[in-house]
């Protein structure tokens, strides 16, 4: 009763907020049904994200997690492909007539030591780029793996509340932004059916409770690159006869910010970060060369092309001014802004509402995206219309304590961010099993 009442009010809500969405399903007996397999499995997937977390794999180096992961979704009755688009793996399960439909996990970790603490705290180390590096769970894709093997137990479970294929992925190398790219050039959705539509979700610094969902733009888009100034290398006693490709590389640092503060609209979001700069090896020698790396956001292809495009003028126009040639510009990767099927989101609100009650936040189409970047674009932009759940994983007393003490909650990529396992863990398995049961999808063509 109480939550048929809910589900009226919160059906109320949303026709305020999002009118023509599906009528919600009732997902009660569903909910207590996935909320006990839960209780049960619960114990071991917890288990398995302290195992990865102890145990985390820079992006392509996911060997350990991706075996497995393997594992897990094959004891669920899935069939599974691995090493798609390198340590990628693919699982299929059919269940008889209906949508083909992608659930995606990713599952690589950072270069970054781990300060959190924490018992089962990260030791691991591993090569990056020719160095000797920590490594550590520090964006919750440990979380992620756990997630979708309980995704994959509840689904085999369940059979009889849904039907269809389900496409479950383990993707690597999320954090360069490689990895879905990767997958999709080994043949994702040629070797394996093309899901209709699809689902992902991501653990962040929210409170420990919250499920969010947001209706459009839900990430910026990222473009990397490696500019090379080539100069004229010679003793630092004699620069009338070489080509000095440091000033080159330090007027370029400092000009390039001028496309951001003088030619984008100021209300429109862009960031420019140079985020490193190789040159030179003593004092008394003109180097060679000097390579910079910038990292570009934006949320609009607009203001994409205008940072791309102004990047490479002012980068080009510093050579110029150096007497250098023109510089080398190496795109080194990069994805699209993530968008959110607003059906997708409108259905999922009404259908999720009487399961999280308050819990469940909502951000329409015209608040702003996240600054962040997500690769799962590169799904959606292939034509799979998708939700990509928000997942809140910091106990509300800890934010509280934080706050007091005027500090603010580590984010994703922190060395201290420490997401509780749990409730994310739970509430990701719920947001997308009870999507799918509810029947959460696209509107049709
Ligand atoms: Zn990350
Ligand atoms: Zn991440």
């Amino acid at each position: 009763m109480a939550k048929h009442g809910l589900w009226v009010a919160a059906s109320l809500t949303l026709s305020l907020i999002a009118t023509g969405a599906q009528a919600a399903p009732d997902l009660g007996a569903a909910n207590t049904r996935l909320t006990a397999l839960l209780d049960k499995n619960y114990p071991a997937l917890e288990a398995l994200y302290k195992d990865l977390h102890q145990h985390p794999e820079l992006g392509m180096q996911e060997v350990r997690t991706a075996g497995i992961l393997a594992q897990h979704l094959r004891s669920a009755g899935f069939t599974v492909t691995e090493k798609v688009g390198g340590t990628g793996v693919v699982g299929l399960l059919k269940n008889g007539e209906g949508p083909t439909i992608l659930v995606r996990a990713d599952m690589d970790a950072l270069p970054i030591e781990e300060k959190t603490g924490l018992a089962w705290a990260s030791k691991a180390r591993a090569t990056y780029e020719g160095r000797d590096v920590p490594v550590m769970h520090a964006c919750g894709h440990d979380t992620h793996v756990a997630y979708l093997v309980g995704v994959a137990q509840a689904l085999d479970a369940m059979r009889d509340s849904w039907s269809g294929t389900v496409v479950l992925i383990g993707q690597p190398a999320e954090e360069p932004l490689i990895g879905a790219r990767a997958m999709l050039d080994d043949g994702l959705f040629t070797r394996f059916p093309k899901p209709d539509f699809g689902f992902a979700a991501h653990v962040s610094n929210l409170p420990a409770g919250v499920v969010a969902i947001k209706a459009g733009a839900g990430s910026s888009a990222s473009d990397s690159y490696s500019i090379t100034f080539h100069g004229r290398g010679g003793h630092g006693s004699m620069p009338a006869a070489t080509i000095d490709p440091i000033p080159i590389a330090a007027r370029f640092v400092t000009d390039t910010q001028v496309v951001i503060s003088r030619e984008k609209d100021p209300a429109a979001f862009g960031v420019l970060t140079i985020g490193a700069i190789n040159a030179g090896s003593a004092p008394n020698i003109i180097p060679d060369s000097a390579e910079v790396k910038v990292n570009l956001r934006s949320q609009s292809p607009e203001v994409r092309k205008l940072l791309q495009d102004g990047t490479a003028r002012v980068a080009k126009s510093a050579a110029a001014m150096g007497g250098a040639p023109e510089p080398t510009i190496r795109y080194l990767s990069g994805t699209g802004v993530l968008t959110n099927d607003e059906t997708m989101a409108n259905a999922a609100v009404a259908a999720l509402t009487p399961v999280f009650g308050k819990s469940l936040v909502f951000a329409p189409a015209s608040a702003p995206p996240m600054s962040g970047s997500e690769d799962y674009s590169e799904f959606v932009d292939g034509g799979v219309p998708s939700l990509f759940f928000g997942i809140g994983g910091y106990d509300p007393a800890v934010l509280a304590d934080l706050k007091a003490k005027g500090e603010p909650a580590p984010t994703n990529h922190s060395p201290f961010f420490a997401p509780k396992a749990e409730p994310a863990i739970r509430n990701a398995v719920t947001a997308i099993v009870l999507s799918i049961v509810g029947g959460v999808r696209p509107a049709a063509k």
